[in-house]
């Protein structure tokens, strides 16, 4: 593959990422499990399949990174339900 495809797959895998609505701060980056409803007050919570204790905008990054590194490594569609 060429440097200028390599360049635009990974272009369009941002574009796809940005346009996702994903449950970034309502998903355990722990174990998966995804809170039917999170108000934008609630800054902490804890997980109620696996326990973890999540800072909410942590929480959020490790999730976006996860699902970034999925589309430019691996080049894949990323959807709520595939991760
Ligand atoms: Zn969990």
């Amino acid at each position: 593959m060429s440097e200028r495809s390599k360049s635009r797959q990974r272009h369009l895998a941002y574009v796809r990422l940005g346009v996702l609505e994903y449950p970034s701060s309502k998903r355990c980056s722990d174990c998966g499990y995804t809170v039917a409803k999170m108000p934008l007050n609630v800054r902490s919570w804890t997980c109620p399949e696996c326990g973890s204790i999540h800072d909410r905008d942590i929480n959020a990054e490790r999730n976006v990174l996860a699902a970034g590194l999925a589309v430019s490594i691996h080049a894949e569609a990323v959807s709520p339900v595939s991760l």
